[in-house]
């Protein structure tokens, strides 16, 4: 089974992904990491993130190994690292170049130590589209900026991360303008996808309506 998420920044894609995937227990593929780590590999290396050409050359030596490595940098989730990652993901040719990458891993899901899963949870920006347009079940997940904000701040406390929340807010505004304006893989919700806004629910209760959606889902196979 493939069950994909996707929605805007701080939306909760990720704590919902893992409790998914526990309940499950699926493999989660949290896409935004390929182009994290190619972004942040590039601006470490003092590459131009604007440069396609670079950018995809860049792509087709990404490996699973090299994105673990570099997601233990401080970066990695920083704005550094998120900000980076939008503009290359805007690059259609990198796009494509990573999209085999992603297609086989819904082919022949694994967990981290390669053992493989009956099935996979993807998140991330068109794995309900492009990826996996054949996806069991697909969800879109929201919340207000000024919330997803605040969830983003309080993560960078937590990490001992200096932070702003009027710079996070304006950060995340910024974000989801340029991930909605662009013209490759903008942020918008397949057609059918389930919409849940987190903005007033807790993770319990998106998890509850998840798995009851998912459960519809099963059902309907079944008969
Ligand atoms: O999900 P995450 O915040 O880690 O993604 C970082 C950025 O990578 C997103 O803001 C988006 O620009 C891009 N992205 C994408 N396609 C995906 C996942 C992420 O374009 N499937």
């Amino acid at each position: 089974m493939i069950i994909t998420i996707d929605g805007p920044a701080a939306a909760g894609k990720g704590t919902l992904a893992s409790a998914l995937a526990n309940k499950y227990n699926f493999a989660v593929f949290d896409t935004g990491m390929i182009y994290r780590a190619l972004g942040l590999n590039m601006v470490l290396n003092g590459m131009d993130i604007n440069d396609e050409a670079a950018a995809e050359k860049e792509a087709q030596m990404l490996t699973f190994a090299k994105m673990t490595s570099l997601s233990q940098n401080r970066d990695f989730r920083s704005d550094i690292g998120s900000k980076a990652a939008s503009i290359v993901s805007a690059h259609p040719k990198v796009r494509a170049a990573l999209l085999k990458m992603q297609q086989d891993f819904a082919k022949n899901p694994v967990f981290a130590n390669g053992q493989p899963a009956q099935g996979a949870i993807f998140d991330g920006r068109d794995t309900g589209t492009v990826v996996c347009p054949n996806a069991d079940v697909k969800f879109f997940i929201t919340a207000s900026t000024e919330i997803r904000a605040k969830r983003r701040y309080d993560e960078f406390i937590q990490k001992g991360i200096k932070a702003d929340i009027d710079q996070v807010i304006s950060d995340m505004k910024a974000r989801d303008e340029r991930d909605i304006q662009r013209a490759t893989a903008p942020l918008k919700p397949a057609e059918d996808a389930y919409i849940l806004d987190t903005s007033l629910l807790g993770i319990d209760e998106v998890l509850q309506k998840a798995m009851e959606i998912v459960a519809q889902h099963k059902k309907m196979l079944e008969k």
